[in-house]
């Protein structure tokens, strides 16, 4: 197995389009690597340079150590799984999963011992002599999946493989990777732009926005320490709640001041805070992390008005409005709520972050991770 290091890694297409900016990543032997963010942000422009599918504009590649720039795809020793699968339909599922190691000469035996082994692996040992089209899209996807695990590549690739799969198959194959990537102890970096796929799969992810990267970290260091606006909207569902507010100080304390509700910030954020004081930051507050009140607290709840209700069983989804900004709270499944209706929130305060207004840059970061 392997590691995979990008350094200075760009890519403009032919035309003059930059896909990828400067893309420095570190990814370790065994690890699992998801690059996530919205169409278009350059994953697969970065996945296709390391499978070797397209040319590196700028930067250096290593697999292992060793340089890959000029090394054809067939020669990195990585396997590709995509989002369509394509698999012959003409022959049979062993003949599929064989295929790529008989025009690498293997001998049958060989091939045999491999494909049975992967065959195990993925529980499709009854489908062997099956054509494509008797089976379902998860066990197509199990091949495919198969045919890389068949060649014992260093590094796997996936691009979306889960994309064109229904919601329900697609929660099952997410766990079926993670297994995989587990009892292989293999080298995987994965491609997607669903922040669940990300989050629940990844031992790191890598995230991307107009070909730049924005954050490299753990699921949660990004949830709970983005360093940027964009990055703490992607990650996590419902989406946190942004507000700008002006942050002003009065008896040796810190306040945000909304307009429609005033908050007393705790010591901690007060000190981070410090320099904008007179100035306008974007309050970020998760939906988790607002509680429903019976009552008004005095500078430390939000009065809002109830819009939409999504009761989703084990929790509701309240959309409110303060008058200036809408906000998303998820409250307990036994509160009570009529649209139209009057609440209070209570934001915990210390789980904030606060983003500068023009660099959209999380407010106090390094002070955060030195203490
Ligand atoms: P993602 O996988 O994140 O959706 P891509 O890596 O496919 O994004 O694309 C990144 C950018 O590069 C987009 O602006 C896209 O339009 C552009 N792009 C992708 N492939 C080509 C190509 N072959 N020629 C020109 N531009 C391309």
């Amino acid at each position: 197995m392997a590691t995979v290091s990008l350094k200075n890694i760009g890519k403009v297409y032919e035309g003059g389009v930059r896909a990828v900016d400067n893309a420095n990543i570190e990814i370790e032997d065994q690890e699992f690597v998801v690059f996530v963010g919205p169409s278009g942000c350059g994953k697969s422009t970065t996945l296709r340079m390391i499978a070797g599918l397209e040319d590196i504009t700028e930067g250096d590649l290593y697999i292992d150590g060793k340089r890959v720039n000029d090394i054809p795809p067939k020669d990195r020793d990585i396997a590709m799984v995509f989002q369509n699968y394509a698999l012959y339909p003409h022959m049979t599922v062993y003949d599929n999963m064989a295929f790529g190691l008989k025009i690498r000469k293997f001998n049958k035996e060989d091939i045999k011992k491999r494909v049975d082994q992967a065959a195990k692996i993925l529980d499709i040992e009854e489908l062997l002599d099956r054509k494509p089209k008797a089976l379902s899209g998860g066990q197509r996807q199990r091949v495919a999946v198969g045919r890389a695990i068949v060649r014992q590549p260093k590094v796997f690739l996936f691009d979306e493989p889960l994309s064109n799969l229904d919601a329900k198959l697609r929660v099952q194959m997410r766990a079926e990777i993670s297994s995989l990537h587990h009892r292989l102890n293999a080298t995987m970096i994965y491609v997607t732009h669903d922040q669940v796929e990300a989050m629940t799969m990844a031992d790191k992810i890598v995230v991307l926005k107009d070909g730049i990267i924005q954050q490299i970290g753990s699921p949660l260091e990004l949830y709970n320490d983005p360093a940027n606006r964009f990055v703490a909207g992607f990650i996590g569902s419902p989406p946190m709640n942004f507000l700008t507010v002006e942050v002003t100080e009065a008896g040796g304390k810190v306040f945000i001041d909304e307009g429609n509700f005033k908050l007393a910030v705790p010591e901690e954020q007060g000190r981070q805070l410090k320099d904008y004081v007179g100035k306008q930051v974007v309050f970020g507050i998760r939906p988790e992390d607002m509680d429903y009140l019976e009552e008004e607290k005095k500078n430390e709840s939000i009065k809002a008005t109830v819009g939409v209700i999504e009761p989703l069983g084990a929790e509701i989804h309240v959309y409110v409005d303060t008058g200036t900004h809408q906000s998303i709270a998820r409250v307990s499944p036994n509160v009570s709520l009529n649209v139209g209706q009057e609440v209070f929130l209570y934001p915990h305060l210390e789980k904030a972050v606060f983003f500068d207004m023009e660099t959209e840059l999380a407010i106090g970061r390094e002070a955060r991770k030195q203490s």
